[in-house]
């Protein structure tokens, strides 16, 4: 029920509540709207807010919709969001705190509201628990959100920014709770999104919950110091707006201490005192044109000197985020160091509240153009969110290189320039030039010089990729693909060739099955009775069978129970899918699978390792860096993963290369500091040449890990120089 005297006494008596007024008053974003008209939209959703809300309290006391909703849509206006979100956000709590229904709000204030509203209450509702995979799949729900409607990952920053600039009225281990949340969930969102403004005012809020004394030093020693600081920060901007003027440039100049988050990242980093921390002030320099940014720059390095490699151009090249200016650290006035930051005004609302300063709202679209342009990432996260494969570690992955790691530039051949995330490798760069590149790759050329495949790319260095029809993506790539484009093509390729694979076995192993139990005149009839065991289609049925999920005698005893005469027959083995005494050895997929292991590399458990199929010798396999593994060739398609599966007792037969000094009594105490470890050694071959003696031992270990501690335990032993692991 609306109260139409709350409703509509604001119009005749043409006067509002302060605090609307003090929301009204934040809107700088103008739509095709007059005042009026935005004022009468904004009254009806706070008038709306307040009745639901009423009698709702704050942990502070204070009155719900005014201390904290309102607030919300404050932030919202202050960052340009149209009246759209900007009323969601006052609305952001109504279906979660009080009895309001999403068809209510609808009919009030259209979809698009009830959409946003619904947005946000369904995050509200997933809570990050530490449990990795947990974890992973609510971060994959809120993404989903975000495809969704940007908007409403907007609104949750603006009511998580509130929540945290109020959190001292919460329990400690609330305050905690959430503080770590926001660290690990939405400081990194905040920063992948360009949100500068936002993600350094919740590091500062972090820091205050979870590090209050460090805080307050910091907090402190800055106040102290102020007074000195304005006046150099007036030194600086007053000589540089003066040689300006000569070029007709007035710029907006100011400047402030950066965040004390990063003032205490700095002292951490650095392990050193506030006092010895000379970034702690940064200045910006605010001009129309991007031209005038470069006039601006060569001004300052005019007046002070530049600090050699303290200078980035974010505006030929900006961030992935879209953050665009230019930073230089110069000697300013009395010999202290000053960053400067340079750019247009365009660029500081952008660095500023990064991704909604790009928003603008299209009711056809809403998906602008330039928002999927500046955040690539988010478009490559999505198109993994929409293939069908999304293991929620694998994705985990991916996001997890994604937000935290900066980003390299390489060159094209031609000259173009690509951004890639550090780390990323050839296979990364060809599938970012096309999928269709990527497939294809053979090897790669990086500045002119024939690389492995597995290089990480650096900085400034040109690629060229060398492709052949003939090539495919093999299991290897995963191993060294960094993107998340590249993973999820390189995965989605794989899982195609393995079912079309497993079609081929299933088919093979239904033949030749029903051949030798002389029953191939019921292939049809098995073939078409893929719905009794809960396939969609014949196909399904083929690949589970290729795939060993089950077998013909299951098949048969569900189709024909009373068939005595199959019956009686062995269960059949077709193929050679047995153990043999490599029990150890668990194929993806198939889990009885003849394998080797091979001889020139010796994997024990802990290794990466891969399985080679061999023509006719089944499997062998073999460490991931093993030489003698085909890894750019054409029979590279016929390497498999390959996982452990290993018994307690179980021990392998590992070679390890000792070189040292030769001394009197070296041997045995080498031999001797094993056998304390309770390993079995059961080879020793000694060479000495001039003074050097190389020993190679054969051990039984466990694991890799055992291994290891081995080599340590051998290091410490007197004149011996190096222990590791012989290659042959
Ligand atoms: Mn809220």
């Amino acid at each position: 029920m609306i109260n139409p005297i709350s409703k509509f006494a604001p119009f005749l008596v043409g006067e509002y509540p302060k605090s609307f007024m003090e929301l009204v008053n934040n809107i700088t974003h103008h739509e095709q709207m007059t005042d009026e008209d935005l004022k009468i939209n904004l009254w009806k959703a706070y008038e709306f807010g307040v009745r639901k809300h009423d009698g709702q309290k704050r942990k502070s006391g204070a009155s719900y919709f005014h201390s904290h909703c309102l607030e919300v849509a404050k932030i919202l206006a202050s960052w340009n969001m149209d009246h759209i979100t900007i009323i969601g956000g006052m609305l952001h709590d109504t279906i979660e705190d009080t009895d309001t229904t999403l068809d209510e709000i609808e009919q009030e204030f259209g979809k698009d509201v009830a959409s946003l509203v619904n947005g946000v209450s369904k995050l509200g509702g997933i809570s990050f628990s530490s449990r990795k995979a947990k974890q992973a799949g609510n971060f994959m729900k809120m993404l989903i959100s975000v495809a969704k409607d940007l908007r409403v990952i907007i609104i949750k920053f603006a009511d998580r920014l509130h929540n945290m600039s109020t959190i001292k009225h919460l329990s400690r281990i609330k305050q905690h709770r959430i503080a770590i949340e926001t660290r690990d969930v939405y400081v990194p969102l905040a920063h992948r999104l360009g949100m500068a403004q936002v993600k350094w005012k919740l590091d500062d809020l972090i820091l205050k919950t979870l590090n209050p004394k460090a805080y307050k030093d910091i907090d402190v020693k800055l106040k102290s110091s102020n007074k000195e600081r304005i006046k150099h920060i007036n030194l600086i901007t007053k000589s540089l707006q003066d040689e300006l003027s000569n070029y007709n440039i007035k710029p907006l100049l100011y400047g402030r201490p950066k965040s004390r988050s990063s003032i205490y990242g700095k002292m951490v980093e650095r392990g050193k005192p506030f006092e010895e921390i000379y970034d702690v002030l940064a200045v910006r320099l605010i001009v129309d044109k991007v031209e005038e940014c470069y006039l601006a720059l060569g001004v300052l390095h005019q007046i002070y000197k530049p600090i050699q490699d303290r200078f980035k151009d974010f505006i030929a090249m900006p961030k992935s985020n879209g953050y665009q200016s230019i930073h230089s650290t110069v000697i300013g006035p009395k010999g202290k160091m000053v960053e400067i930051q340079i750019r247009t005004k365009d660029m500081e609302q952008t660095a500023e509240i990064g991704i909604a300063a790009h928003w603008r709202y299209k009711s056809d679209n809403v998906h602008s153009e330039s928002i999927d342009g500046h955040v690539k990432w988010l478009r490559d996260l999505l198109e993994i969110l929409q293939s069908e494969e999304n293991d929620p570690k694998e994705f985990m992955h991916l996001l997890k290189i994604d937000l935290f790691n900066d980003e390299i530039f390489v060159f094209t051949p031609k000259g173009d320039l690509i951004q890639l995330p550090v780390k990323s490798t050839p296979i990364d760069f060809a599938y970012h030039v096309h999928t269709e590149v990527g497939h294809t790759c053979l090897g790669a050329k990086i500045n002119y010089k024939t690389v492995p495949l597995n290089t990480a790319l650096k900085n400034g260095d040109t690629i060229e990729i060398l492709s052949s029809d003939s090539q495919s993506p093999n299991y290897s790539w995963l191993k060294f693909a960094v993107t998340s484009k590249a993973r999820s093509q390189i995965r989605r390729f794989l899982n195609k060739k393995e079912r079309e694979e497993s079609v081929k076995i299933g088919n093979e192993i239904l033949n030749k099955g029903l051949r030798r139990l002389k029953i191939l005149n019921q292939l049809d009839k098995i073939k078409s009775s893929y719905s009794r065991f809960g396939f969609g289609g014949e196909i399904q049925l083929i690949e589970a069978i290729g795939k060993g999920e089950i077998s013909i005698r299951n098949i048969l005893d569900k189709i024909s129970p009373n068939n005595e005469d199959i019956k009686k027959d062995d269960p059949p083995r077709f193929l050679s899918f047995k153990k043999t005494e490599n029990k150890n050895i668990k194929l993806e997929g198939i889990s009885n699978i003849m394998a080797n292991f091979g001889k020139c590399c010796n994997p024990i458990p802990g290794d990466n390792m891969v399985g080679f199929i061999t023509r006719g010798r089944g499997m062998t396999v073999h460490r991931v860096d093993c030489k003698s593994l085909p890894l750019i060739d054409e029979e590279s398609d016929r390497i498999v993963p390959v996982d452990w599966e290993v018994g307690k007792k179980d021990l392998f037969n590992v070679r390890m290369k000792v070189v040292g000094q030769d001394r009197k009594g070296l041997v045995k105490d080498m031999t001797e500091t094993i056998a304390k470890l309770n390993v079995n050694m059961t080879s020793v071959d000694i060479k000495v040449k001039d003074t050097v003696a190389t020993a190679i031992l054969i051990i039984q270990v466990k694991n890799l890990k055992e291994f290891d501690r081995i080599v340590r335990n051998v290091s410490k032993v007197n004149s011996i120089d190096s222990v590791e692991r012989a290659k042959h």
